[in-house]
């Protein structure tokens, strides 16, 4: 007869932070990539809840145990994922159970389960699968219907929550979206929050940093983060409520007081892109374009959008190269050859391990013609050739002086 110790229940306690652990060898070892953590946390911070850290433990019932105790101790919500297989190497039942002193008992229920599943495929179930009948007190099921492991809800004497979960992604993320996710938004998960993403052009992060602020850069609420992303620096600000202002005010004064260093730099928003951004200020009107020594990536750019009405790529050291000697009448050749209002007319040349990237742009008649540097040559040179040249043909569609930060 197994003794349980005698726990007292407390209130369910709000889930704001959280402590994300992958559990398996083959993720310390990199055979696999944990993907599982990145998914959760991107989830879970997108609900207003602080993860404090992820890690990936090797199967060693010892240290999962103690990290799992240690993320109990520190967090509401403890996810683990993996380790709930039916070998000897998944262990993640036994450590959250010697984690929460806890011992492990065999549910009949989902024992009968189990063996359900294997008759359906007329097998014979091994005695090892019997430890994914498991349960201990206060833990209750979460069917898996793309595997045999259940994983574990557990209520903690202390009003938190560990969800454990299988590790294979095709397992996991079904099982987090329809049945975990669901309950936890019902015992009241995250904090208020209100976040923006502006996305810049024209300006490095070290140049931001001057823009923004140190004290900005290090403030706790609202935070303010810049990300270098391959089109564009983007600058996000992540509001909570506090005190009687709620998250939306804490955000609104934020934006206000970095509006005007912002501004000049930001071409788009949120999850918004360079098409999305050029198509907002060609305003229905329609665009040509031609490429010397891009490699197409104008076209890979841009060429989806609907406002995209002809791409021409012309390899650079032919013949037909040398027509493009004048960009700026390219530009115009481009937009009169396609019966449009705009012409894009874009040359890059490798020079000194950077691009040299001219850019020319005939909008309704008004031409202009600059040449700039883009940062490396090859592939990564040709692809931040055609952002270049998208940021100059956005800047000349509003015309935009922007300050010059050195
Ligand atoms: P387990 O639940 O430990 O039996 O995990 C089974 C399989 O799921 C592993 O062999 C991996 O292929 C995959 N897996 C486990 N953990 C992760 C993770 N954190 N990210 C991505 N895949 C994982
Ligand atoms: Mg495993």
């Amino acid at each position: 007869m197994v003794r349980l110790r005698y726990r007292p229940r407390v209130d369910p306690r709000p889930l704001t932070n959280a402590t994300l652990l992958a559990i398996g060898s083959e993720l310390t070892t990199g055979a696999t990539r944990d993907t599982n953590s990145g998914d959760l946390a991107h989830a879970l911070a997108g609900l207003g809840v602080a993860v404090r850290s992820l890690q990936a433990l090797p199967d060693d019932l010892e240290r999962v145990r103690a990290a799992i105790a240690d993320a109990v101790a520190s967090s509401d919500l403890v996810m683990v994922t993996g380790g709930l297989g039916p070998t000897p190497d998944d262990l993640t039942r036994e450590a959250v159970a010697a984690a929460l002193a806890e011992v492990p008992v065999v549910d009949p229920r989902l024992a009968a389960e189990l063996r359900a599943m294997f008759e359906r495929r007329a097998l014979p179930m091994p005695d090892a699968n019997l430890k994914q009948a498991w349960l201990i007190p206060s833990a209750t099921a979460l069917p898996n219907p793309f595997g045999t492991a259940p994983g574990w809800w557990v209520d903690r004497s202390d009003g938190g929550v560990v969800v454990a979960l299988p590790g294979p992604p095709r397992e996991m993320l079904p099982m987090w979206r329809e049945l975990v996710l669901p309950r936890l938004r019902a015992r009241g998960l995250g904090r208020d929050q209100a976040v923006s993403t502006w996305r810049l052009t024209g300006i490095g992060e070290s140049a931001l940093v001057v823009v923004i602020g140190e004290d900005r850069l290090r403030a706790a609420n609202p935070t303010v983060a810049t990300y270098a992303r391959s089109d564009a620096v983007d600058v996000r600000i992540t509001a909570l409520a506090e005190g009687d202002r709620t998250a939306g005010e804490v955000l609104a004064a934020a934006e206000a007081a970095l509006a005007p260093a912002l501004a000049p730099y930001a071409f788009a928003r949120g999850e918004e892109t360079w098409i999305d951004a050029i198509g907002a200020r060609l305003a229905g009107r329609s665009l040509a374009v031609v490429e010397v020594g891009t490699g197409g990536q104008v076209g890979t750019l841009l060429g989806a959008a609907r406002w995209f009405a002809v791409g021409e790529l012309v390899a650079p050291d032919t013949p037909i190269a040398s027509t493009h000697a004048d960009l700026a009448a390219s530009a115009t050749r481009a937009r009169d050859v396609a019966g449009v209002a705009c012409g894009l007319a874009v040359r890059a040349r490798e020079r000194g391990g950077d691009m040299a990237v001219t850019v020319a742009t005939d909008i309704e008649g008004r031409v202009h013609r600059v040449t700039r540097t883009a940062f490396l040559a090859g592939d990564v040179g040709r692809r931040r050739a055609a952002i270049t040249a998208a940021a100059e043909l956005w800047m000349r569609l509003g015309s935009v002086d922007r300050p010059e930060v050195s």
